[in-house]
């Protein structure tokens, strides 16, 4: 269980942070050599690696979760993937067939749009982390419940605080009212920065779901704007068009 003390303020790879995050978790073993610099190659691995141990023992507790309905009629646990140290974290509804099947989110028909998307940002998927509001699969690919929702919603914010990435695009209406606290539409909502209620240091851009861009392509020019600003402020190359 996480440990109820407030963490100590301050980045990853901050040793007292990674403590802590470590004694919440009930990791042991991560600690990076005290002569390793943080931002030397050795330091970075370590750093990757400590953060991989803590996803991995999230992973393993949504593998065995029955705080909602929705393991019955799952077929595998979907936790997330990408780089644990991601500047730029994709956030869904949660796993459709393909993804229950894989046990991978966004690798359906809407994960492959996204994984183009990715790449014409000039990322691979493995550069992001992926990940879902919800991770089991709801059964008929339904919207999941509020309930299910809330149930699923501590693994997430272990997520976020692992990987703190700088944004966090939200993508559809339950990731970005989940995220944002809100109840507008995803209409009203996209297309622009917002402060992670819980963590003002991250940046939400909330944009639409690529399996909605499936069915309405015209809006795939609205989304691409949204990428470019995200681009924008990672100071990464912005495409022209
Ligand atoms: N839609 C989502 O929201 N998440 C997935 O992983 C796949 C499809």
């Amino acid at each position: 269980m996480p440990s109820k003390e407030n963490p100590p303020a301050g980045e990853l790879p901050s040793i007292k942070r990674r403590v802590w995050l470590e004694k919440s978790f009930g990791v042991k073993g991560v600690y990076r050599d005290r002569n390793t610099p943080a931002d030397s190659p050795a330091g970075v691995a370590d750093d990757r690696a400590a953060r991989q141990a803590l996803l991995d023992e999230i992973a393993a507790e949504v593998a065995t979760c029955h705080r909602c309905p929705l393991y019955e009629e799952a077929t595998n646990p979907v936790f997330g993937v990408g780089n644990p140290c991601a500047e730029l974290m994709f956030i869904g509804e949660g796993p459709g067939a393909e993804e229950d099947l894989r046990g991978e989110p966004f690798v359906g028909r809407a994960g492959q749009l996204l994984t183009k998307i990715i790449r014409a940002m000039g990322m691979q998927r493995s550069d992001v982390y992926i990940a879902n509001v919800v991770k089991h699969r709801a059964p008929g690919n339904r919207t999941p419940t509020n309930y299910e929702i809330a149930q699923c919603h501590g693994y997430l914010m272990r997520q976020l605080e692992i990987i703190k990435p700088k944004i966090i695009c939200a993508l559809g209406l339950p990731a970005a009212q989940t995220l944002l606290k809100s109840e507008k539409s995803i209409g009203a909502l996209r297309g622009r920065f917002y402060p992670y209620p819980d963590n003002p240091e991250i940046k939400v851009m909330p944009s639409y779901h690529t399996a909605y861009l499936l069915r309405n392509p015209a809006d795939k020019g609205k989304t691409w704007d949204d990428m470019k600003k995200i681009l924008a402020e990672l100071g990464r190359p912005v495409p022209k068009r």
